[in-house]
């Protein structure tokens, strides 16, 4: 049998495309490597994510509205989201819902590694490890994380910049229980000297990692620090570590292949965030792949609306990222900037919706002078 869409990797991108394309009536397969894989993630989701996916309660396991952020000489600012939270998820059990709900909607399920992908007859031919036979497909689309197979064997340009990220696993304890319903953020270069650390906690267990620029850092050696500067003496019960793009790809759309989510490189600079992204780009890849097999439109057209519609956030972040993750004077500076309740509200309407909402003349004026003060003061 022929497919139409071959989607690659199942985690949410792959996951929320194939949904959107079984319901859509393509016939669409959906190959994952490994269905037991517990992706490495601290699984921290917006709000606007939850509702527009109608993700179910049980799965958003903690709804945090607390938050704090710490400068590198101690100074912790608290902020309250006053109408949204972060939601809290554990990969183990979202990407599996997601995975069955592509199922339950039409689409094929194969765990198999893909080990390569070559042109055949106007489509696909994608080899599959374990000795399962080759699947046929017309269209790709690549959804198979930060290191993918598919952009390679289908020469996409090179993801450019990439953060490695690791993360412990605590049990509850005494020492943490004051984590038990805040989200905290380390801005500090003896945690990360260009990236920042995170506290988040779960149902069950409280996640803290950090991440650096891939190869440039000892990434042990800054968690080591980490938790020591939290004067945490539990030990963890799981270490898990993984690479983050922090650059969408030049290109990530051929004529009949797409990328979306980690594979593409959609992930936002200054706070790795991707989960979003990757459900956003899935969800857009596979409506214009459903306009591309119905009515022949450009396959294209998904990367000019995903540019469209997020350039201007990943160019914020980035923009934010260069100029205060430099040095710890210019971190201490942000931390400052963060005590502003204009600058909290800014910053969350953008995270929870990811829409840059514009702030009134005068509230610009003030941060931007804000801005100037303390990046001279930090420098
Ligand atoms: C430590 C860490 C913490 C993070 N914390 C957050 C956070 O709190 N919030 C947030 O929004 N983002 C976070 N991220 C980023 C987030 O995890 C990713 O952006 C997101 O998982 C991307 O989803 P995806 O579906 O594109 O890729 P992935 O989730 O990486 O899924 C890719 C899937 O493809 C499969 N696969 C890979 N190769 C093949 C192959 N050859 N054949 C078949 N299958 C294959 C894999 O098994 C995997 O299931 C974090 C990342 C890391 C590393």
């Amino acid at each position: 049998m022929r497919y139409d869409v071959a989607v690659i990797g199942g985690g949410p991108s792959g996951a929320t495309a194939a949904a959107i394309l079984a319901k859509a009536g393509i016939s669409t397969i959906l190959i994952e490597r490994n269905l037991d894989n517990v992706k490495p993630c601290g699984g921290a989701i917006p709000l606007g994510l939850i509702e527009e996916f109608s993700i179910p309660e049980p799965l958003v396991e903690k709804k945090l509205s607390r938050m704090s952020v710490r400068s590198p000489k101690g100074r912790i600012i608290s902020m309250e989201m006053p109408n949204g939270y972060v939601g809290m998820v554990r990969r183990e059990r979202f990407d599996s819902y997601l995975r069955d709900k592509a199922v339950r909607l039409g689409a094929d399920i194969r765990e198999a590694l893909v080990k390569n992908i070559e042109s055949h007859d106007g489509g696909y031919r994608i080899t599959l490890s374990k000795g399962l036979p080759p699947v046929e497909a017309s269209y790709i689309i690549g959804a198979d994380g930060a290191n993918s197979r598919t952009a390679s064997e289908l020469h996409f340009p090179e993801n450019e910049l990439q953060v490695i990220a690791m993360q412990q696993r605590f049990s509850y304890c005494s020492e943490l229980k004051s984590y038990e319903d805040l989200v905290e953020i380390w801005f500090d270069a003896e945690v990360s000297p260009d990236f920042y650390g995170w506290i988040f906690p779960k149902t069950d267990h409280i996640a803290i990692g950090t991440g650096t620029e891939f190869r440039k850092h000892d990434l042990k050696a800054l968690q080591k620090r980490f938790i020591e500067k939290m004067g945490l003496t539990e030990k963890p019960y799981l270490d898990e570590a993984a690479k983050i793009p922090m650059k969408p790809r030049k290109s990530f759309t051929q004529e009949n292949a797409i990328l979306v989510g980690d594979a593409a490189g959609l992930v936002t600079p200054a706070n790795g965030e991707g989960i979003f992204f990757a459900m956003r780009s899935g969800k857009l890849g596979a409506e214009a792949m459903i306009e591309h097999i119905r009515h022949k439109k450009p396959l294209s057209a998904y990367e000019k609306n995903f540019r469209k519609l997020y350039a201007q956030i990943f160019f914020g972040l980035q923009v934010l990222q260069s100029v205060y993750y430099r040095n710890d004077r210019l971190r201490e500076s942000f931390v400052a900037i963060c005590q502003d309740r204009d600058v909290q509200q800014i910053t969350f309407d953008s995270y929870l919706y990811k829409k840059m909402v514009p702030a009134p003349w005068s509230v610009q004026m003030k941060i931007f002078m804000k801005n100037i003060y303390h990046m001279t003061k930090g420098n």
